[in-house]
């Protein structure tokens, strides 16, 4: 398959290919947020490095990649939009740490803060949050989730995707936009749903109350400015505030993106009150396909198989009448070639186990899934009659620019140094997330 992602190594190169490619929008400016997505330059690779000046320009306004998040010193806006939330969240301590150590954590049986990772509670019981997203309403429905793009590898899953007329929902994590924001732009421009999954990936219940806010609010607004509405060429609107003149109080909260995804599950009524105070809606699964754990260190006996019969399990569910009245929403991961792989090798399965495959929104008939911009997703009855297809709107405020300002790229990782499409699995894509998080911190020292 083959790729199609534009991908450049210098800002020379860049304006190159733009001037080359780049389409007119509005004014006569370039609307390259569409077309970066889909020009493949011959003889680029993926996963090379390369730098995009709207990021780059934006990126000191950020928190470092890969470290959990906190607000950024300057920041007025953030600081200004944590104090006048945080008076609204529960009094819950942290627990363990941030990486998911909860050895000496005494946590009550009666699962005071409906903590998921202790209990799987998805109704909260603090007052005033809406219970967590983790079924799909209508009847043999798939809610079809991927989390920890984007990844550099994903053009032939993309493509995939594509060759079937599938949508999904993306739960992205900030410090992968960071790296790499035009395959970011190619899920917005396929038509796919993009959701948060946090800025560095850790576990949130291990946070303090304004971390967790700042891992949620800065992949939000990145989000926003980054790369999925009409911000991305403005490094300098990505400072501006999220709040716009709105008629009432929970609109002000409101972020750019809907619906959000805790790593590991975790999460509390802290976090759920912390999340739900910028906007965020909380979504869990209840079938969790486990591929990420193919080749890490931390699940050395896991192995294809296992992953299949995971895949399986959902299968004969669905086959057994399991969701003939509520769908439901599985977990696979973005993650790898592995796991991207086997996603395509069960679509064909999931598609007879299934009468629909849908993404988050679409399952629940929300046909605006973003705060911003102006994408319009059809509504569940147009998507599965194939009467209207996901469409996103790009155009380019009437100020853009293009700056001119350069700073170093990251480094790909080992496991990313590869290209083409989807490769079978082969060891060097082990833990493509743990290596992931040591490169990139790296590097990040140097951004
Ligand atoms: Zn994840």
């Amino acid at each position: 398959m083959a790729s199609s992602t534009y991908r450049h190594r210098d800002m020379k190169t860049a304006l190159c290919v733009l001037s080359a490619f780049a389409v007119l929008g509005v004014n006569g400016l370039p609307d390259f947020s569409v077309t970066d997505a889909t020009i493949s330059p011959p003889g680029e690779k993926e996963c090379s490095a390369y730098y995009y000046a709207p990021v780059g320009n934006a990126v000191a306004s950020f928190p470092t990649i890969w470290q959990p998040a906190t607000i950024m010193p300057s920041d007025t806006n953030a600081q200004a939009k944590w104090e006048s939330i945080k008076q609204y969240i529960p009094d819950i301590a942290p627990k363990g740490n941030t990486d998911g150590n909860f050895d000496g954590v005494v946590y009550p049986a009666d699962d005071p803060d409906c903590w998921w990772t202790a209990t799987k509670c998805v109704t909260p019981k603090a007052q005033g949050i809406p219970a967590d997203i983790a079924i799909m309403p209508e009847p043999r429905t798939l809610g079809y989730g991927f989390d920890d793009g984007p990844n550099c590898t994903h053009n032939a899953f993309y493509d995939y995707l594509k060759s079937q007329n599938q949508k999904a929902t993306m739960f992205f994590i900030g410090s992968n936009v960071m790296n790499w924001p035009l395959e970011a732009q190619r899920a917005i421009t396929d038509g796919h749903e993009v959701c948060v999954h946090t800025w560095s990936h850790h576990y949130l219940t291990a946070m303090e109350s304004e971390d967790v806010f700042a891992e949620l609010y800065y992949t939000s607004s990145h989000q926003a400015c980054g790369w999925s509405h009409t911000n991305m060429l403005q490094g300098k609107e990505c400072l501006q505030p999220l709040d716009r003149n709105v008629p009432h109080l929970a609109d002000a909260f409101l972020s750019s993106n809907r619906f959000y995804q805790p790593p590991f599950g975790d999460i509390d009524d802290r976090v759920r009150a912390i999340a739900n105070a910028l906007g965020l809606r909380t979504v869990l699964w209840k079938y969790d396909s486990d591929d990420w754990q193919v080749g890490t260190p931390t699940s050395p006996t896991a192995t294809p198989q296992d992953i299949d019969a995971n895949y399986q399990r959902m299968i004969d569910d669905a086959q057994k009448g399991a969701f003939d009245t509520a769908g439901t929403i599985i977990l696979a991961h973005e993650l790898n070639d592995f796991t991207m792989q086997e996603a395509i090798k069960f679509y064909p399965k999931l598609k007879a186990a299934f009468a629909h495959i849908v993404p988050i929104a679409v399952g629940l008939n929300i046909t605006h899934p973003y705060v911003e911009g102006n994408t319009t997703f059809p509504t569940f009855e147009q998507y599965i009659t194939g009467s209207m297809t996901l469409s996103t709107n790009f155009t380019i405020a009437n100020n853009s620019v293009l700056s001119t300002s350069s700073s170093s790229s990251p480094s790909p990782t080992q496991s990313e140094k590869k290209s083409g499409s989807i490769r079978t699995l082969e060891s060097s894509n082990a833990s493509h997330l743990l290596l992931a998080l040591a490169v990139f911190a790296a590097a990040a020292a140097t951004l």
